[in-house]
C-alpha cells in the first residue's frame, strides 16, 4: 500500500516575494512585477514538493496574502480598500475586507493559478479555497445582516468557482474551515449545508481542512487554554461523517486530539496532520511513520494521506522544505 502524502496549503514565500516568516506579509513588487514573481513562486514551491516526494501538490498558496481574505477580495459587492478590524475566530484582530453589497463572482478568483499549476507538474494537484463558515467570520459585513445567510451565498459562489476548477483538472479542492473547531453549535446546521453546498455536485475528491491554526502566539496561546484532550472534533466529526465531503484534513501532530475520534468518521478518508507547524523542529520519518501506524489503528491504510497540520506560511523556507521531506520519508517507511 502506497500511501498518498500532500500538505494542508500554504508553504513559505521567498524573500523576493513577501516578508518571510510572517502572516498576510505585504508583497515586495506591484503591478506585473507581482504577477511574475508569484508564478516564479508557484514554481519554486512545486519543485521543493516534488523533490521532497510529495504526490498530491499545490501552488502553496504563493498567490495570495490571506486564506480567506484574498478570495473574498476577488468578489464583487466587496470593499477591500476601506477595511475592517474585526476579532476573527474568538482570537485575534484581522483587517478585513467589507462586504457593501450583493456578493457576486465575476472571474475566477484561483482558476487561472490551478491552470498554470496544471501546466507545470505532472502531479496530483491540489487547490484550496475557504469555507463558507470561515468565510463569514473573516470580515465585516454591512449588507447583509445575517451570518447563515451570507454563508450560503459565499457557498454558491464557492459551488462555481470550484467547478472552474475541476475543468482546469484540480484533484483534490479543499475548503479551509478552522471555523468548525469554534463555532461547533453551528456545524450541525448551516455550517454542514453550505459546506455541502459548495461542494456540491464535484467529481474531483472534495476536502474539509479544519485545524487549530497556524502556528501563531495567539493559536498557541489559546490551545493552551483546551485542556488535556482537545474534543473539539466529536462535536463535527459524526456530521461530517453523514456528508457528501469526502475528506478530512485535521491536525494531529503535537496536539491533544485523542486519537479515537477518527472513529466518528465513518467512511471519509483524511489528511492526516502528521507534522506539527507550530515549532522550528524537524520531525524525523520514524515520527512520522510512528503517528501514521497510530492513526492506522483507526482507519484503513488506504483512507490514509498523509499531511501537515496547517498551512506553513509562517514558517522559514528551509524549514518548510525539511517538513516536507520529513513528511514524505515518514510516509515512505509505513508504506514500505
Ligand atoms: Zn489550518
Amino acid at each position: 500500500m502506497t500511501l498518498q502524502t500532500t500538505h494542508a496549503g500554504s508553504l513559505p514565500k521567498p524573500i523576493w516575494l513577501a516578508t518571510p516568516d510572517q502572516l498576510w506579509a505585504e508583497w515586495q513588487y506591484g503591478g506585473d512585477a507581482l504577477a511574475e514573481a508569484k508564478r516564479d513562486a508557484v514554481r519554486l514551491a512545486v519543485a521543493d514538493q516534488e523533490l521532497a516526494g510529495l504526490d498530491i501538490v499545490s501552488d502553496g498558496e504563493q498567490t495570495r496574502q490571506h486564506f480567506v481574505t484574498t478570495f473574498i477580495e476577488g468578489l464583487g459587492g466587496v470593499d477591500a480598500e476601506n477595511r475592517a478590524t474585526v476579532q476573527i475566530r474568538k482570537r485575534y484582530d484581522a483587517s478585513v475586507p467589507r462586504v457593501v453589497g450583493d456578493v457576486y463572482r465575476g472571474d475566477g478568483v484561483f482558476v487561472d493559478d490551478a491552470i498554470f499549476l496544471r501546466s507545470i507538474t505532472d502531479r496530483k494537484i491540489k487547490t484550496e479555497l475557504p469555507g463558507p463558515m470561515t468565510m463569514v467570520d473573516t470580515l465585516q459585513d454591512d449588507h447583509y445582516g445575517n451570518p447563515e445567510t451570507l454563508a450560503m451565498v459565499f457557498a454558491g459562489i464557492l459551488n462555481e468557482e470550484a467547478k472552474e476548477l475541476e475543468a482546469a483538472g484540480v484533484d483534490l479542492i479543499q475548503f479551509d474551515e478552522p471555523a468548525f473547531n469554534v463555532f461547533m453549535d453551528d456545524v450541525p446546521g448551516w455550517g454542514i449545508e453550505a459546506l455541502e453546498r459548495a461542494a456540491d455536485g464535484l467529481a474531483s475528491m472534495t476536502a474539509v481542512h479544519i485545524c487549530y491554526g497556524y502556528g501563531v502566539k495567539a493559536n498557541i496561546d489559546w490551545k493552551h487554554g483546551l485542556g488535556p484532550e482537545w474534543r473539539q472534533y466529536e462535536t463535527t466529526f459524526p456530521v461530517l461523517a453523514e456528508s457528501s465531503v469526502d475528506q478530512v484534513s485535521l491536525e494531529l501532530a503535537g496536539s491533544h486530539v485523542p486519537l479515537e475520534v477518527l472513529d466518528l468518521l465513518g467512511d471519509k478518508s483524511v489528511q492526516a496532520g502528521v507534522i506539527d507547524v507550530a515549532t522550528d523542529r524537524i520531525e524525523t520519518p520514524e515520527e512520522v511513520a510512528s503517528l501514521i501506524a497510530s492513526v492506522a489503528e483507526h482507519l484503513s491504510l488506504d483512507r490514509i494521506y498523509p499531511s501537515t497540520n496547517c498551512g506553513m506560511v509562517p514558517l522559514s523556507r528551509q524549514v518548510g522544505a525539511a517538513k516536507l521531506k520529513a513528511l514524505a520519508d515518514g510516509a515512505a517507511l509505513v508504506s514500505g
